[in-house]
């Protein structure tokens, strides 16, 4: 029997609408749900192509316990808990809650159950070494909005609809579909802005797939705080900032105009390598227009991430764009985040052991988890869990990381696949895809630019004996406990009985402003309304809500502080940076339409249309070094070389070198399609020494990486030439 259900995807942050059919409760296909209210009938590559993740043949079912001779074979659930539980008891009594790492992946964060349930377990053990991708992507984002705004979950959006100026620094929302904002659809609204007779401007070293539609102004890789600081020096030197938003919004102007004075854009001309006369151009027009500046990985990812991050918005801010229609503006979540949720997220509580990097929201640098894995004492990692990530290819320096695993005590994974981090495991317990769980985005609320809330049913059962992430953190977390607490836990689960994941969410959902408060609103929501009455999702708002800054403020006088000494001191770590002669190129990341991370290269309908895994050059540097269209380069960082195919192009600036993150699949078992494509990791030329990471956030310094590039003697792939042909 044939049914239609109306969900969503969950890979990335746009949460497109999807409508599922299935049959005998099995996935058969995907297309894009025309009636949701934002995405309308879009949906990308990926999100079509999940059904081959859900019904992969390569998809780990069962548990699996690794072998001496590191295969891995099949064992019951009861088997591997017994024997993981009382490991884990061990090392906890013997070592405390520090004796133990979680890595939490990227698809956990976009998992409410999975999310919530690793935090219950990290609190119930007393776990401080918590890593994940925030470090390699975000952190420093949610770091310079704790210094401006109080609460590291302001974030600030596009509100692109009425933007007559929108400047794109170091995003690609061509292939991103929007990261850090919900907003399905995004490039038909950049497009309605030139539409309407406005200007989008993409600043970013690589010709992009969003840059190829609009404007493109190339910029030096890494040099986005020199921008952004001549931009502030234009808007004051100039009397073009906004003296009622300083006044009004902001405390500490008059600082930030004395920090910013010493940066006039002739004098960082030669740094970003744009004209004077464009940066003050840009800045008048970000002055006299309804304007945002928006970024995203390519300014997260420099040298000194926290700083730019900050000196965007000081830049919106300034320029009269902060929380103004067409501006920088921020969500209204119909949940309440940032008085429930935002208050849980620490800044700087503690310190790492390894370079004493402030916790961000309870997380170390990633960069830092060999380092904690092998240093002798108090706090060494024994044990790892592992869910739904694979650090080795997305952490700097994972193939230092993977030589270390095995020394561990207890490693475990909760996973979709065998991959080149859980290969190392003693165990592989099987989680669930995304259309196997209910869902609801509690994480992402306040990045909708338009309020709105879309829930969804589990589309169809867990396959084989896949099983819930936040059970198996709660077994995990119950195996702590003295035995007869344990016990009286365990007999208080049988019965139905204690807090869940769906509570909680439904407790979030009624007490919002489209909650039901639990009958006291009779049109009010919740969660089982929520799905029946609107499976397309609820639009609650047709723009966002401008002028809010004081409730989204945390800060006690409810104002924007643009004032701090770190800020201070990371402008002087920017001027002491000096290039190294050595490695004269620079290397940037790339996002692949066809690919998430480390992930989603299995399903063959992805596989066919992606190229290879390259080194993006331009013609200029390949003829200057001797490289060859398909021959092989070799790359070298400080820290580590790569070897892979090479592609000539002019889309990257002279000088740059682009190459995809998340890819060196290994071919140990596992994901058979991504090992047979492999790649290289080009995480393994990334520093992971902590003078290598952002201080403030412990983010990774992964975008404008100084390398150089030789010639590798070697006959060219064929069979790589071709598709590289065919993809380029
Ligand atoms: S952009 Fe693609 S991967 Fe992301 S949510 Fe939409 S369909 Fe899914």
């Amino acid at each position: 029997m044939s049914q239609e259900v109306i969900t969503y995807c969950r890979i990335c942050e746009p949460f497109c609408g999807m409508v599922a059919t299935v049959e005998n409760r099995k996935l058969v296909s995907l297309r894009p749900d025309k009636e949701h209210p934002l995405s309308q009938g879009f949906a990308c590559p990926k999100g079509i192509a999940y059904t081959q993740v859900q019904n992969d043949p390569d998809r780990v079912l069962y548990p699996l316990k690794r072998q001496p001779d590191g295969r891995f074979t099949r064992v019951s659930w009861d088997e591997a808990m017994a024997d993981i539980t009382e490991r884990l008891r061990r090392i906890h009594r013997k070592h405390g809650g520090d004796g133990i790492a979680v890595y939490g992946g990227n698809p956990a964060a976009l998992n409410y159950s999975h999310a919530l349930w690793m935090n219950v377990f990290l609190k119930a053990l007393g776990i401080r070494h918590f890593f994940g991708p925030g470090t390699q992507d975000t952190n420093s984002r949610f770091v310079a909005s704790h210094l401006l705004y109080g609460s590291l979950f302001t974030v600030p959006v596009p509100d692109i609809d009425a933007a007559e100026l929108v400047v794109i620094l170091g995003a690609n929302p061509a292939v991103s579909h929007g990261s850090l904002v919900n907003m399905p659809r995004m490039m038909d609204k950049l497009h309605a802005v030139t539409e309407r007779g406005g200007r989008v401007l993409v600043i970013d070293p690589r010709r992009t797939e969003t840059a190829r539609e609009f404007e493109w102004q190339p910029i030096v890789p890494d040099a986005d705080a020199w921008l952004l600081l001549s931009l502030l020096h234009v808007l004051f030197a100039e009397g073009l900032a906004d003296q009622r938003a300083l006044a009004t919004q902001a405390t500490g102007a008059r600082a930030l105009r004395e920090l910013t004075a010493a940066f006039p854009p002739e004098d960082t001309a030669a740094l970003t390598g744009i004209p004077a006369g464009v940066v003050r151009d840009l800045a008048r027009q970000l002055s006299q227009k309804r304007a945002v500046v928006y970024s995203r990985l390519g300014t997260c990812l420099g040298s000194s991430p926290t700083l730019a991050n900050f000196l965007l918005d000081a830049v919106n801010l300034v320029s009269g764009n902060l929380d103004r229609p067409g501006g920088w503006v921020f969500g209204n979540p119909p949940i309440p985040l940032q008085k429930i949720v935002a208050p849980l997220m620490s800044y700087g509580k503690w310190h790492s052991r390894i370079g004493s990097f402030p916790e961000v929201m309870g997380m170390e640098p990633a960069a830092n988890m060999a380092a904690e894995i092998t240093t002798p004492g108090k706090g060494q990692v024994r044990a790892l869990i592992v869910s739904a990530g694979n650090p080795v290819l997305s952490t700097p320096g994972g193939g230092k990381l993977a030589e270390v695993l095995d020394q561990l005590e207890l490693m475990v994974s909760i996973d979709l696949y065998q991959n080149e981090t859980n290969a190392h495991a003693d165990y592989i317990l099987p989680g669930v895809a995304m259309y196997e769980r209910e869902d609801f985005p509690i994480f992402s609320m306040g990045l909708y630019v338009q309020p709105f809330m879309q829930a969804t049913p589990a589309v169809v059962p867990p396959a084989g004996e896949a099983r819930h992430e936040w059970m198996v953190y709660e077994e995990l977390a119950r195996s702590v406990l003295p035995e007869t607490l344990r016990n009286a836990v365990s007999q208080v689960r049988e019965k139905g009985l204690g807090p869940t994941p769906r509570l909680m969410l439904d407790s979030l959902i009624r007490l919002g402003y489209a909650g039901d408060r639990w009958g006291l609103r009779r049109e009010g929501l919740n969660l089982d309304t929520l799905l029946q009455r609107h499976p397309h999702g609820l639009k609650l708002a047709e723009r966002p809500t401008t002028g809010q800054l004081h409730n989204v403020v945390r800060h006690r006088d409810r104002k924007v502080h643009l004032d701090h000494p770190e800020i201070r001191e990371e402008v002087r770590r920017l001027q002491a940076r000096r290039p190294d002669p050595d490695y004269p190129l620079y290397l940037i990341g790339l996002r692949e339409l066809r690919s998430e991370n480390s992930w989603m290269h299995n399903p063959p309908a992805l596989r066919a249309a992606r190229p290879p895994h390259a080194a993006r050059i331009h013609p200029d540097d390949a003829a200057a070094l001797g490289l060859l269209n398909r021959g092989r380069v070799r790359l070298v960082s400080p820290w580590g070389a790569i070897e892979l195919p090479v592609l000539v192009t002019d889309e990257v600036s002279q000088g740059v070198v682009a190459v995809p993150h998340g890819w060196g699949h290994k071919g140990q078992g596992g994901w058979a399609n991504a090992n047979r494509d492999g790649g290289v990791s080009v995480n393994d030329l990334m520093g992971t020494r902590p003078s290598a990471l952002d201080p403030l956030s412990g983010m990774s310094h992964l975008f404008g990486v100084r390398i150089r590039a030789e010639h590798v003697p070697a006959e060219p792939e064929s069979h790589a030439v071709a598709a590289l042909e065919a993809g380029a």
